[in-house]
């Protein structure tokens, strides 16, 4: 029996390609192209959904970290410190508004961004904003940043794109702090749309404005007030979007169920390390990291579960830091490189069974024994 990495065909079955189909026909009949009515019904929603005053559709995710650096006013000779465990993009962003970044180190055991690690960086650089990631779907200690970054007036920026309908330690919804939350709708996330799109989650009227006309090249009621850009979203892409924002919560909380058997399953197996069980509840579970001896294992246990047609995934093959246009950016990856190394990342779609994940589950145990 074969176990995908994602499952598409049960995500988008038949019903749902004639629901998206619906849309797309009246769409097209009403030469609808832009934001239209389905940007702002999804905006509305996922704002509601995720407890933040505003959401603001962009382009793909990678803009939207773009566009909240430039809405705090971060550019040319500015440092951001950034977690050194996260998709390229974390880093990408911050050249692009004319920034530099500073790694900050993660804990060992979760790839979250270390607020002790954060501390060091900002006593060493003139940091005006920090790039949090909450990675694999677990939400960063943002109670913790906070504590650190709001006496320097340091700017947050939350990266979401892996935790679409997360929530942090407390219990209450990613989305109801004070900072920018930027999330990412590739097909592959949690709450995906048919292509690119992205947005950015305020609880600031003004910040809000602000990436509104940056995402529309600038505009604003009597003029182009800055310098902005094309990061509008797709009216086609919102409506896919807006169809399945009711489908997000149900499916994380199966994910949620998948991820507490996989825990079970591996109760008390040596040579494999998991996040800590406590994030069973909060996570979206984008994804279900495991950390094994290291590298050579690692690789290994791919090549295994390849050939039982179980998908496993690398994210991520390397730390940040180790690529190569950014080996030269400072800061501390000290954990970072040696939990890039160990982790690999076991199917985690809201589709498995329990008979998925135990087969799973005794295939990583063969592989172990062996
Ligand atoms: C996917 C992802 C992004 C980038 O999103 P795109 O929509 O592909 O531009 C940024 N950060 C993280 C953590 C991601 O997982």
């Amino acid at each position: 029996m074969a176990i995908g990495f994602y499952n598409f065909q049960k995500l988008h079955n038949d019903e749902f390609q004639k629901a998206v189909m619906k849309r797309f026909e009246e769409i097209v009949s009403k030469n609808g192209f832009v934001e239209g009515e389905y940007n702002t019904k999804f905006e509305t929603e996922f704002a509601k959904m995720q407890n933040a005053k505003h959401c603001d559709l962009v382009a793909n995710g990678t803009d939207a970290l773009e566009i909240a650096l430039q809405a705090y006013g971060v550019g040319k000779g500015d440092k951001v410190a950034i977690s050194a465990i996260s998709f390229y993009a974390t880093a990408e962003c911050v050249y692009n508004v004319g920034a530099e970044p500073v790694f900050v180190d993660v804990e060992p055991e979760t790839g979250l961004i270390d607020p002790k690690s954060l501390e060091k960086v900002v006593a060493e650089h003139e940091i005006k904003a920090v790039i949090c990631v909450h990675i694999y779907g677990m939400a960063a200690d943002i109670k913790a940043l906070e504590t650190i970054c709001a006496p320097k007036g340091i700017k947050i920026v939350e990266d979401g794109a892996q935790a679409a309908g997360g929530f942090y330690e407390d219990g209450s919804p990613i989305g109801s702090s004070n900072n920018l939350i930027t999330y990412s709708f590739y097909p592959t996330k949690n709450l995906g749309a048919f292509g690119d799109a992205g947005a950015i989650l305020s609880n600031d009227s003004t910040l809000s404005e602000e990436i509104k006309s940056i995402r529309n090249h600038g505009r604003s009621p009597d003029g182009h007030k800055l310098i902005g850009r094309n990061s509008r979203c797709d009216h086609l892409q919102a409506a896919v979007l807006h169809l399945k924002l009711s489908t997000c919560e149900p499916q994380n909380e199966n994910r949620k169920n998948i991820a507490a058997w996989y825990f079970d399953e591996f109760k008390g197996t040596q040579g494999v390390e998991l996040v800590p069980e406590k994030y069973i509840k909060t996570s979206s579970w984008h994804l279900f990291p495991i950390r094994l001896e290291n590298k050579e294992k690692k690789y290994a246990l791919k090549e295994f579960l390849g050939s039982k047609n179980i998908g496993s995934a690398l994210f991520y093959e390397k730390a940040m830091p180790e690529e190569k246009p950014l080996l030269d950016v400072p800061g501390y990856k000290d954990n970072a490189v040696p939990f890039a190394h160990k982790t690999i990342c076991l199917p985690m779609h809201p589709f498995l069974t329990q008979e998925d994940v135990k087969l799973v589950v005794d295939s990583v145990k063969e592989f172990l024994e062996k």
